[in-house]
């Protein structure tokens, strides 16, 4: 027999959803699924302030010898300050360690592996029902265990913060907690400022370990410094914790993987002895990481002008979210829906965390429509409704614009009416 005839097919994975829409015919139909910015001609965008600093990069002619083990300096001493804020303790006192990583994925992996490595108590990571479809398998294959805590209430579609906290009280003492730090994904349900102090008390008091994933800094609200609330907050309360950020949303550079995982360390001679140890872990497994997007990163950071920039950009493509959410509520709401949407404007990030059942994502996929009328599209009167999204009933508002928004709204209402 061959060596890999014993080898299981794997179910497939998310890239289901995309396939199934390349192969739907329909000229109108609508990808739901992708969780990428675009624009309202439903296009990948390229922020001008990447352009702007890609062009810098490039003239600039630099040589392409390795990055050290922990990336280009410039930019993780930048995306550190994104995070934390150039006037936290922390930062003042010198006492973060952090490395570049493969945007955030690698940046979790990176601090799950550390974890399995270095915690000192339990190996136990408590992740929110539910998370990032990915936070599951990140962690166990850095050989940490996974559990869950409450977050999601199906039947307020918003946040169960009573079953958090209760969970998280219920944990052994000294866990490891995974916290969304803005735009939770999937729900884009994010705890209130008010909460995030209560969450801060709880973990306090029980001395667990927070472990912040920021993938979305800028993205959730527009504002950089309003998304990065909790990670603030828990540094100026005097929690130790650790971090991943990923600049695949904010700057739109996916593809170039750019990221970062940081500690948050008690002291600079804490951090010393950290920062050998990430070395020591990341060194066999990729060596250094990949140095264009961390310079097209740095150049925005440390560049006041383009930084600017960007943070306009980033603020115009939340706005253009928070205004296809807005959109999408009133279209249903014009149709005569019966059902309360509130949920749309007030979740926040890329995500829309519908409430509709699996049954009504696939009739959304497949079912013909009933009524089509002419001004909803151009000509034809029966057609599927082919709006493709994940099964969970999580939507990607990047994908809403305002020409599909109306025929999204005649569907979303023809199959939950
Ligand atoms: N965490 C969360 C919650 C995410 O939604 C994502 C992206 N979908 C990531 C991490 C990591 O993405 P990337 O590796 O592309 O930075």
């Amino acid at each position: 027999a061959s060596t890999w005839a014993s080898v299981p097919q794997g179910p497939p994975a998310i890239l289901g959803i995309t396939e199934a829409f390349k192969a739907d015919s329909f000229q109108e139909k609508i990808n739901l699924g992708v969780g990428a910015y675009r624009d309202d001609k439903g296009k990948p965008y390229v922020l001008p302030s990447v352009r702007t600093a890609e062009k810098k990069v490039v003239d600039s002619a630099l040589d392409k010898e390795y990055a050290g083990i922990t990336g280009v300096p410039s930019f993780t001493k930048a995306a550190a300050i994104l995070a934390y804020g150039s006037s936290s303790d922390a930062i003042k006192n010198d006492r973060i360690a952090i490395t570049q990583s493969i945007s955030g994925t690698g940046a979790l992996r990176i601090g799950g592996e550390f974890l399995a490595r270095h915690y000192p108590s339990s190996k136990k990571i408590y992740i929110p029902t539910p998370s990032w479809a990915n936070h599951n398998a990140v962690f166990k294959d850095s050989g940490l265990e996974v559990v869950k805590y409450k977050y999601y209430n199906k039947d307020t579609i918003g946040l169960d913060f009573d079953g958090m906290v209760e969970d998280l009280k219920a944990a052994p003492e000294g866990s490891i907690v995974l916290l969304h730090a803005c735009a939770h994904n999937p729900t884009g349900i994010d705890p209130s400022e008010q909460q995030w102090r209560q969450i801060s008390d709880v973990v306090k008091e029980k001395r667990h370990y927070p472990f912040f994933d920021m993938a979305y800094q800028g993205f959730a609200s527009g504002d950089t410094k309003k998304d990065a609330f909790p990670v603030r907050l828990f540094e100026s309360q005097g929690h130790h914790f650790c971090l991943a950020q990923s600049f695949a949303k904010n700057m739109g550079l996916y593809g170039e993987r750019v990221g970062a995982f940081s500690i948050c360390c008690e002291s600079a001679e804490e951090k010393k002895r950290v920062d050998s140890q990430l070395k020591i872990l990341v060194r066999p497994l990729y060596s250094n990481p990949p140095v264009h997007g961390a310079r097209i990163a740095a150049e925005i950071l440390n560049n006041p002008e383009l930084n600017q920039q960007w943070l306009e950009e980033v603020k115009g493509m939340a706005d253009r979210i928070i205004s296809m959410r807005a959109l999408l509520k009133k279209n249903l709401e014009d149709l005569g829906s019966k059902h309360d949407w509130s949920h749309i404007t007030s979740q926040i990030g890329m995500f829309a965390y519908t409430g509709l059942k699996p049954e009504q994502m696939d009739k959304l996929a497949k079912e013909v429509s009933r009524i089509c009328t002419k001004d909803s599209y151009d000509g034809a009167y029966m057609h599927q409704h082919s709006v493709y999204a994940t099964k969970d009933g999580r939507i990607s508002v990047a994908g809403i614009t305002t020409g599909n928004v109306k025929r999204l709204a005649e569907s979303i209402h023809q199959v939950t009416s």
